[in-house]
């Protein structure tokens, strides 16, 4: 509902309904003219505590009472205000001195939420939709039952069969300039950013081995981005492993391939074929990624598909608003071979320009893996992260089960100077959530077109 007025957002109020979203209205905008959160953010500069509002993160009274702890000025329940003698960029408003956001709220009621949940269910999701399951399920109720639904067509679509991966990192070497800010790579401090040191040819199929033995099912092979090319590594590297094993293989190293290289990966059945997208919001994305490119990214996606290879993408809670991370799951509609679909949170790394930054909100990753679910019933899925430690954390198996994620999990992770192997714990939590782990090699499937 955009351009909502006080007076209609408070009639809403008063029918007992929650936030499902936040738009932002300046009056010093001609014909007060409003606009969606995602839209007035990369348009306008923020304050931190609207923010919050606009990510759907922060119940709004709370965003309000940190506003005002930090002074900002609050004139009704229905504003929030910016610091006193902050310029607005553009066409602010100023009263007194002071600058003034108007923060429009938009509410769902059940019979919305319950409407779109039925949509969704039925395989309609559009952003709208997706916005209003979002918003809507910041309620806890409301919250189960999007991943009850995510987790029915899930079962339906996929069982309850899970198959093992191992990812092996890092199998080239990342030639961007200047890193992502959140990549450990980026980290001034050697020991993190030795984390993402490239493996040797020897390394990475002493790796591959050690994986099988423990039963994964698939193996991704993990590199960095070459804006030079990385063909020829990946192409011995490929050749090494299938003479190693026949399990399938899957190849992330971004935009770094040729045309003819991708072709011989497709003709290798070598998938899926990631390229992240990260966010779809440019603006975020170059912020973010201040050495890499999104248009190249896509322009390798749309390569693929024409190559007719399989394609896995990611997409990152924490760069841009939560309205920017169901952009990006919904983009995955633009590349119909689209097999295999990650969320990743953001967790601030030592070291990094982004090591101050807020994390990731891990209810958020999984209400939109839930609406990923629903938007695509027959995709991998799940989060980027397979947090194993402790049942009760939110990254576990069992929560990304719960919200409809299947049927691959990450169970063995090699790095340079570490393993990480998760398989016993998984298959236990697995098995406490009523999943069984294959025994039989993972067949290719789950394409949004499938052929
Ligand atoms: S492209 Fe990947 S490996 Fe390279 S800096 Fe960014 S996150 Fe790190």
């Amino acid at each position: 509902m955009v351009g909502a007025s006080s007076k209609n957002e408070a009639n809403d109020r008063n029918a007992g309904s929650t936030i499902v979203s936040t738009y932002v209205t300046i009056s010093a905008i001609p014909a007060r003219t409003a606009m969606t959160a995602s839209a007035a953010r990369r348009s306008y500069r923020v304050p931190a505590a609207v923010r919050r509002c606009f990510d759907g993160e922060a119940p709004i009274a709370l965003a309000h009472h940190r506003a005002r702890k930090r002074l900002f000025r609050l004139r009704s329940p229905l504003t929030c205000g910016s610091t006193s003698g902050r310029p607005l960029p553009g066409r602010g408003v100023f009263l007194g001195g002071t600058a003034f956001w108007f923060v429009a709220r938009t509410f769902v009621d059940d019979r919305t939420f319950g409407d779109a949940l039925g949509q969704a269910v039925a395989g309609e999701v559009d952003l709208e939709s997706a916005l209003t399951l979002f918003r809507g399920s910041s309620r806890p109720e409301r919250a189960a039952r999007l991943f009850g639904a995510a987790a029915g067509v899930r079962d339906r679509v996929l069982g309850r069969t899970l198959e093992l991966s191992a990812h092996i990192h890092m199998v080239t070497r990342c030639e961007l300039s200047a890193s992502c800010k959140y990549c450990s790579l980026s980290s001034t401090i050697p020991s993190v950013s030795d984390e993402r040191s490239p493996l040797a040819l020897r390394e990475a199929l002493q790796g591959i081995r050690y994986a099988l033995r423990r039963g994964v099912r698939s193996i991704v092979l993990v590199g960095g981005t070459d804006p030079d090319g990385s063909d020829e590594q990946v192409r011995t590297l490929v050749e090494r492993v299938r003479e190693v094993t026949d399990l399938p293989l899957g190849i992330d190293v971004g935009p770094s391939l040729s045309a003819a290289t991708v072709r011989w990966l497709v003709r290798e059945k070598v998938r899926p074929i990631y390229c992240s997208m990260e966010t779809i919001n440019e603006k975020a994305f170059a912020d973010a990624k201040p050495g890499d490119d999104l248009w190249a990214r896509l322009a390798f996606m749309e390569l693929v598909e024409r190559s007719g290879g399989r394609l896995g993408n990611i997409a990152m809670n924490g760069l841009g608003s939560a309205d920017d991370l169901l952009e990006t799951i919904l983009a995955s509609r633009r590349f119909p071979h689209t097999t295999h679909l990650h969320i990743s949170t953001f967790h601030p790394v030592p070291g990094t320009p982004w090591e101050r930054r807020r994390e990731g909100a891990l209810p958020v990753s999984l209400r939109a893996l839930a609406i990923a679910r629903l938007a695509f019933p027959n995709l991998e899925l799940g989060l980027a992260e397979v947090g194993v430690e402790n049942p009760g954390d939110l990254a576990s198996v069992h929560s990304q089960l719960l919200a409809g994620a299947g049927n691959t999990l990450a169970a063995v992770l090699v790095y340079k100077r570490m393993r990480v192997d998760n398989v016993d714990r998984i298959r236990e939590q697995a098995a406490a959530a009523g999943f069984d782990i294959s025994a039989a090699p993972a067949p290719v499937r789950g394409a949004i077109d499938p052929r």
